[in-house]
């Protein structure tokens, strides 16, 4: 039986000291299948340098498969590791491999982020309260519609739901986004009216390709405008076509990467204690 965390996070007690009595590097790493791609090393260790700590905490990336996950994670646990962020296909085995479990993390059913203290590992969800902080304005009474229904959409619909916003849900695959309502609470819906929302979050893979999203989710530009608000978790080397859409349209428009710094923020938090470079996370998180 996991135990539960109490509280937001408990920070750990200091830095270890190796077998000549000098403190350890404090090391973190992100793993995930495919890793190369991931903007967290850049943005972690540009919070390190901004708070003048890069020589004691190095953060880098790790590719790790499904099948070696568990390993990897025990490993880096017993080795001295501070902690990880968890990606991309191991986000549900972050929580069956933890010893502790925040309740964020037990009710999304998904962790990505991993704290390790004497060889246990405690795991907390930081995409739900970093997709809340992104948003201009508390989603409570808001009518949303959310796209999707894999792990990023999980975090958002369970962070709108407990904000008090009245929730809708379309997937392309309807019986993931029932079961996902059934789980987590918001109403699924197969043709959403997406002029009637005032919160509009793709949580789908679509634009990861540059693609339209017009035509394949069920939204059309003319349907957002002044007064919404629409969050494009979906992130690249340039603005989506659905965030350049909505801010032509007058729509006011959130990112995926102000969501990324803002959960690698919280994570940051966790694992160090101290207040997170927010300007300088964002900053090399776009780069
Ligand atoms: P996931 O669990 O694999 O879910 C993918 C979702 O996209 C499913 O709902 C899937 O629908 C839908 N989808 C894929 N191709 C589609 C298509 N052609 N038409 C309609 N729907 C399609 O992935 P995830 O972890 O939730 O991530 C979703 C996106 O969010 C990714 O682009 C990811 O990079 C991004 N993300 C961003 C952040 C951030 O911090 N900014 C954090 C997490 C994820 P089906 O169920 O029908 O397959």
């Amino acid at each position: 039986m996991r135990r539960n965390i109490n509280g937001p996070w408990r920070p750990r007690a200091g830095r270890r000291r190796g077998a000549d009595g000098e403190l350890e590097l404090n090391r973190l790493a992100v793993l995930g299948q495919p890793i190369a791609h991931s903007r967290s090393p850049a943005m972690q260790n540009a919070a390190f340098a901004a708070l003048g700590m890069a020589a004691e905490w190095r953060y880098e990336a790790i590719e790790v498969g499904p099948d070696r996950f568990e390993e990897v994670v025990r490993s880096l646990a017993d080795g001295g590791y501070v902690g990880a962020n968890v990606t991309v296909p191991h986000k549900s085995a972050a929580i069956a491999v933890s010893d502790e479990l925040s309740e964020v993390a037990r009710e999304i059913g998904a962790a990505n982020t991993l704290a390790f203290e004497q060889g246990e590992v405690r795991a907390y969800n930081s995409d739900a309260d970093g997709f809340l902080r992104a948003l201009p304005e508390p989603p409570g009474g808001a009518r949303a519609l959310v796209l999707g229904a894999g792990g990023a959409a999980r975090a958002a619909v369970w962070s709108l739901v407990r904000e008090g916003a009245e929730v809708e849900v379309w997937n392309r695959t309807e019986l993931r986004s029932r079961n996902l309502c059934a789980e987590l609470g918001g109403s699924p819906v197969e043709a959403p009216d997406a002029g009637s929302c005032g919160l509009i979050v793709n949580a789908t893979a679509v634009g990861l390709g540059g693609e339209d999203p017009f035509g394949v989710l069920p939204l059309r530009a003319e349907q957002l405008g002044p007064g919404q608000t629409v969050v494009d978790l979906v992130y690249g080397a340039s603005p989506t076509r659905l965030a350049e859409a909505a801010a032509a349209e007058g729509a006011a428009v959130v990112d995926g990467i102000e969501v990324l710094a803002r959960q690698g923020a919280i994570s940051f938090q966790i694992w160090t204690g101290r207040e997170p470079p927010l300007d300088a996370m964002r900053e090399a998180a776009r780069d």
